[in-house]
């Protein structure tokens, strides 16, 4: 019993994936975070022109092509800004200061400036200990 269960759970779990999954996915994001700003952009540019066409053309009175006119350029305004928030959102990271190089490496290991026999320190490297007389380099093992 345990093979049938197994191929209709098999099924249920590929339809659901196949049927169900791709209508809760959330539409994918726009990869450049100005896309659809330029479009809205690009839209009210070309809203403004066919207004602007129109009422030259007769088609709007002075009134009504101020009020949508204002209206455009309102909305532009707030894309605009949108931009700005976008544009210093994106920039704010490379503001900050690079990081500081890394420091020059210390040289607590030295193995000429204290002696491995019988840990007198010298001020610079040695071949041979002052105090003990033997070698300043450990023997690596
Ligand atoms: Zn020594």
């Amino acid at each position: 019993m345990i093979i049938p269960i197994a191929s209709v759970l098999a099924v249920a779990v590929i339809a659901f994936i196949l049927v169900v999954r791709p209508k809760d996915l959330p539409p994918p994001e726009p990869p450049d975070p100005f896309a659809h700003l330029d479009e809205r952009k690009a839209a009210i540019y070309e809203n403004l022109r066919d207004l602007q066409f129109e009422y030259r053309v007769g088609k709007f009175s002075e009134a009504d092509y101020q009020k949508t006119k204002k209206d455009l350029q309102s909305e532009l305004a707030k894309v605009l800004a949108e931009v700005d928030r976008v544009r210093e959102g994106l920039a704010s990271p490379a503001l900050k200061p690079p990081k500081a190089p890394p420091a020059e490496p210390v040289k607590t290991k030295s193995t000429g400036l204290i002696c491995p026999s019988c840990g007198a320190k010298f001020e610079k490297e040695l071949k041979f200990c002052g105090e003990c007389g033997n070698p300043m380099k450990a023997a690596k093992s």
